[in-house]
């Protein structure tokens, strides 16, 4: 084929991609549209998830070009399609291990924000060893039925569908023996409970299942890959934790659309809307050390330009391993270092806020440094080195597939699960 400046001929560049896209919008978009009204417009057009497959609502540009038609809907104001919450690794994972069928229930509505998700993989005793799952589904008659408990079920109470990952087989091996499903959540046998959380906030629940159905048209690929279809939900999830995702924040535009997608963020991040603090809000230590004048002690500048040149290290990082993914090439280590980084900085920060506030940091609400935001930083900064992968378990993860170091010795790995010894009643 004929080849121009390394590129195929006919194949879009940045300058095509914003010409085509720009015309179509100018032709198409106005904010007299309804949300939903307007984003089944916008996904037929392919110009909703450019990077997706053509026949997937998609366009298959690659992910810089994604970029430029982002930049664009950004300048003339003009809305996505939904991306905040679960429903992000839900269309990622249906995406590559979907059937037909359930890519068409589901990922347009997904991307309409008609439909939100969870994801149920935790149980209380398979967080890290998450192939420990014990909540079972057994095919009886003509559908799957579910028992067991999830736990730390981000989104849960208002979420519509689950990804739930549960054992079909018990006379495998553990990682052999799974399956992963798209389950109901709004059924009589999925009894949702909030957990209070000790920075106040309830972001996430206990699950029980109690004969909970599934139908079979929504197991997800084989019975007994669900371990597959995790693991891409969870390098989905760890791509996202590098720091530098920015959080759902709508438009301060007037006009009916606007205020629709405000409504729907304004439900959806609920959840998250203390992640920002979780993060260690590195953004507000400056300016807190000019304000109660501590950056003039030597020891809090010294810790203060330390946090800064890890947390910039870190953001620079992060953005190599983007980059190389945005050309398409494969992350190097740089990909895996990320989310373990990010909870070092998150550390770093709380550490220098209590030094520039001193004890008047532990004051929650009103009372409390910056109506206890403060406060809330500390309390929720360790979540970062839990959620999405313990900081231990990134680090096994690094030595074993990146630096190529021997594996953890492991003694449950091959032999049937229902032989493995577990400190929970099965
Ligand atoms: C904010 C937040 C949101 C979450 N949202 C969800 C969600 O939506 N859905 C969901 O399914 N889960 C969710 N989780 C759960 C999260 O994935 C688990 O908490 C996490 O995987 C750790 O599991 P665990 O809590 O059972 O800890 P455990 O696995 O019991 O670990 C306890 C300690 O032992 C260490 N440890 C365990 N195994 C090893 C090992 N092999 N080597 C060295 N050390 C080890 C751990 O690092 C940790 O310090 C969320 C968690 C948080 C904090």
């Amino acid at each position: 084929m004929e080849k121009s400046a390394g590129r195929r001929v006919g194949e879009p560049t940045e300058a095509s991609v914003l010409a085509e896209v720009r015309a179509w919008l100018e032709a198409s978009w106005s904010a007299d549209y309804g949300l939903v009204e307007w984003r089944n417009k916008l996904i037929d057009s392919g110009w909703g998830v450019p990077s997706w497959p053509k026949g997937w609502y998609g366009r298959e540009l690659p992910m810089a070009l994604e970029l430029v038609v982002e930049e664009e809907f950004n300048r003339i104001g003009a809305v996505g399609v939904a991306k905040t919450g679960i429903r992000r690794l839900a269309a990622a994972t249906l995406l590559a291990h979907g059937s037909d069928w359930q890519k068409e229930k589901f990922l347009r509505r997904s991307l309409t924000g008609e439909d939100t998700w969870c994801q149920l993989f935790s149980e209380p005793g398979s967080g890290s060893d998450l192939a420990g799952a014990l909540t079972r589904a057994e095919f009886k008659g003509n559908r799957w039925v579910i028992n067991g408990q999830k736990l730390w079920t981000t989104s849960a109470h208002h979420a519509d569908w689950g990804l739930l990952l549960a054992r079909t087989d018990w006379s495998v091996p553990k990682h052999q023996g799974l399956s992963f499903f798209i389950l109901d959540m709004r059924q009589p046998g999925v009894e949702v409970r909030p957990l209070r959380q000790m920075n106040g906030h309830a972001s996430f629940n206990q699950v029980f299942f109690t004969d909970a159905e599934v139908p079979p048209e929504q197991l997800v690929a084989e019975v007994g890959s669900g371990w597959t279809a995790a693991t891409t939900t969870l390098m989905h999830e760890r791509r996202g934790a590098d720091g530098l995702r920015t959080w759902g924040k709508g438009s301060d535009r007037k006009g009916r659309i606007y205020d629709e997608e405000r409504a729907e963020i304004a439900t959806v991040m609920e959840p998250y809307k203390w992640y920002p603090q979780r993060a260690g809000r590195v953004d507000l230590v400056l300016e807190r050390a000019k304000a109660t004048g501590r950056n003039s002690d030597p020891v809090v500048r010294q810790e203060i330009a330390k946090l800064l040149t890890l947390a910039k290290a870190a953001e620079w990082t992060a953005l190599r391993a983007r980059a190389a993914q945005l050309q398409g090439r494969p992350q190097g280590p740089e990909g895996s270092l990320g989310k373990l980084v990010a909870s070092q900085v998150a550390r770093a920060a709380a550490r220098v806020h209590t030094l520039i506030t001193g004890a008047d940091a532990m004051l929650s609400g009103e009372d409390g440094p910056m109506n206890g935001l403060i406060a809330e930083i500390l309390v929720s900064v360790p979540a970062v080195s839990i959620a999405g992968g313990t900081d231990e378990i990134q680090r096994n993860i690094i030595a074993e597939r990146v630096l190529q170091m021997p594996k953890e010795p492991r003694s449950d790995n091959d032999r049937p699960f229902r032989d493995v010894p577990k400190n929970v009643v099965s």
